[in-house]
């Protein structure tokens, strides 16, 4: 089965358009890691747009946030900010989608967390050493993740001791081997690599391969309707920078 994964949408509706578009045809099925929401002003949406396709999603952190589940403690002033509009924006549709959501998945032999598999909501894996605790977390060959918006993927040798961080090749198709691996596809909505282009992740579970993929979308225009909305600068600059 050929699978569009996407992860940290963040209510980015060009961005995931964009994705959409760019892998039309090339998969049957539509994984989401989380964070459909949060940042960006598009929630309810992206949200109706996933849900135009037949997928499978877990919640991210600020998936939980918006349904006051979490604290808006742990967030910074423009993620807790953006996290408040978005509350009052959110349909009963969406918040109800969002509910249903749950925090871990194990769908046709892969994982599905939003941070890590030892704890979905918060953990960061952007180092072989937080990755390397995590692969006792899992029972599946493949987690995907997602929280980082860094596309990666970590690697676990045969023996089970050593764990490589190996950098994505966008565009380019590769064959997991017997090892057991973590991968991220980066983030739709807001990357966080120097890339500003969309992020994603194309799957074959069967041949087992994996491609990560880049896509430009409309970055001046999402920018545009940020600011009319009053949103945060530094979160209408870093998109740009993909930073
Ligand atoms: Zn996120």
């Amino acid at each position: 089965m050929r699978v569009l994964v996407v992860s940290d949408v963040h209510a980015n509706l060009p961005a995931l358009e964009a994705v959409l578009a760019h892998a039309r045809g090339e998969y049957d099925a539509l994984w989401s890691l989380g964070d459909v929401v949060g940042y960006g002003p598009y929630p309810n949406e992206c949200i109706a747009t996933l849900c135009e396709h037949p997928h499978s999603a877990i919640s991210g952190n600020h998936d939980h946030a918006v349904l006051g589940r979490i604290s808006l403690n742990d967030f910074n002033s423009d993620a807790r900010q953006a996290n408040l509009w978005t509350r009052d924006q959110l349909d009963e549709r969406s918040r109800a989608y969002l509910s249903t959501l749950p925090e871990t998945m194990v769908i046709d032999g892969f994982t599905l967390a939003h941070g890590s598999p030892r704890a979905p909501i918060w953990e960061y894996l952007l180092y072989a050493r937080n990755a390397e605790e995590s692969f006792g977390h899992f029972d599946t060959p493949v987690c995907l993740v997602g929280h980082t918006h860094v596309p990666l993927i970590f690697g676990q040798g045969r023996d089970g001791d050593q764990v490589d961080v190996l950098p994505p090749h966008p565009g380019l198709t590769v064959q997991l081997d017997e090892g057991r691996y973590i991968i991220n596809p980066g983030s739709v909505g807001q990357p966080r690599d120097g890339d500003p282009t969309a992020a994603y992740l194309l799957l074959e579970t069967e041949l087992g391969t994996f491609e990560h993929r880049r896509v430009a979308y409309d970055v001046d225009a999402m920018q545009t309707v940020m600011r009319s909305l009053g949103f945060a600068p530094r979160l209408i600059a870093r998109l740009s920078f993909g930073w």
